[in-house]
């Protein structure tokens, strides 16, 4: 019999712990699977362990958890799940229900056809989320398709079931600043995403207001892309190309009106559009090999293997 890991990053969430197993145990147990949970608690400040604790003593030999000495984020409570996770196949949930446990049985078809490595769930609308969240949310998405190789699907969570294989894959990315979305990406596989309407949490108050969530966004694209670093260049060849031709502008004008007023200041807006042109050009040049270097202290994989014989 195959196993399913459920790893769960927890952040104060002492009211839907008691909810969430339930729901998902309702659905697990017709599936022909053995099952193990591995609750994250990310540093609650509430009752969050307590509860996690009270769980594993119903069922020590399927519930377990990780503790964090402090709040890390919930790309660190991810990573340590799936580190501790031993199932073939692996899912990661949120706990406050917003990944509704029904879709699991379908999730687990999908995945044990054999065709996909990965099954991850598309919300398809926004219901029950601020305009201004959505409309940033959309930008961001496109941005990050455009500058980086890394494609992003719009509106896909991280809930998503993965083979062994993959996880081991995602788990190769040892980078500490982690931006799931891309890394769930950048890992490579066959990937079907289904999808499904958005729900709301059943309680609690989500911890990532729209600034956090614009950080967010901002790590994402910084984590992916050497774009940014890129802009210093493109601004300083631009200013340095007007720059030159305002001077061929102002040379011509020289011999065509040669007592023209304008000579004295034009020069000097050409001189000091063209040094500060080149100025950015040449930080541009030094962003890019920081870039690489950004990038090989990563000690991303350099290729990942799906199938060797
Ligand atoms: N979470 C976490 N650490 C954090 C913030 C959130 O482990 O610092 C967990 C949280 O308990 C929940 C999941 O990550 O299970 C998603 O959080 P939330 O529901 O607040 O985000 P949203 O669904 O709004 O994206
Ligand atoms: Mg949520």
């Amino acid at each position: 019999m195959s196993k399913l890991s459920i790893v769960v990053p927890c952040y104060n969430e002492e009211e839907s712990i008691p909810l969430f197993y339930p729901a998902v145990e309702k659905v697990v147990k017709d599936m022909p699977l053995e099952v193990e949970y591995w609750f994250v608690n990310d540093g609650s400040a509430d009752n969050t362990l307590e509860e996690l604790r009270k769980l594993h003593e119903q069922d020590s030999e399927r519930v377990h958890y990780v503790s964090f000495s402090r709040n890390f984020g919930k790309e660190s409570a991810l990573y340590a799940g799936l580190e501790a996770t031993t199932g073939d196949y692996v899912v990661v949930m949120d706990v406050d229900l917003q990944d509704p446990p029904e879709y699991l049985p379908e999730m687990y078809q999908s995945i044990t056809s054999g065709e996909y490595d990965c099954v991850g769930m598309r919300r398809t609308d926004r219901k029950g989320e601020a305009k201004i969240k959505s409309f940033l949310s959309d930008q961001f998405y496109n941005v990050i398709n455009k500058i980086s190789d890394t494609k992003i699907v719009s509106g896909a969570r991280d809930y998503r079931m993965m083979t062994r294989q993959m996880v081991d894959a995602v788990l190769s990315l040892t980078e500490y600043n982690r931006f799931s979305k891309g890394i769930f990406n950048w890992v490579g596989f066959n990937t079907k995403y289904l999808p499904y309407k958005n729900v709301e949490r059943v309680a609690g108050t989500t911890d990532w207001s729209t600034w956090k969530l614009f950080k967010y966004a901002f790590d994402g694209i910084y984590d992916f892309s050497e774009t940014p670093l890129s802009i210093a260049t493109w601004i300083g060849g631009i200013s340095s190309f007007i720059a030159v031709i305002g001077m061929i502008f102002v040379i011509i004008r020289h011999f065509v009106e040669p007592d023209s007023s304008m000579f004295g200041w034009a020069s000097l807006v050409c001189i000091i559009l063209l040094i500060g042109g080149i100025q950015l050009f040449c930080l541009g040049v030094v962003g890019r090999y920081i870039g690489k270097i950004y990038m090989q202290t990563k000690n991303r994989p350099i290729y990942i293997v799906k199938e060797k014989k």
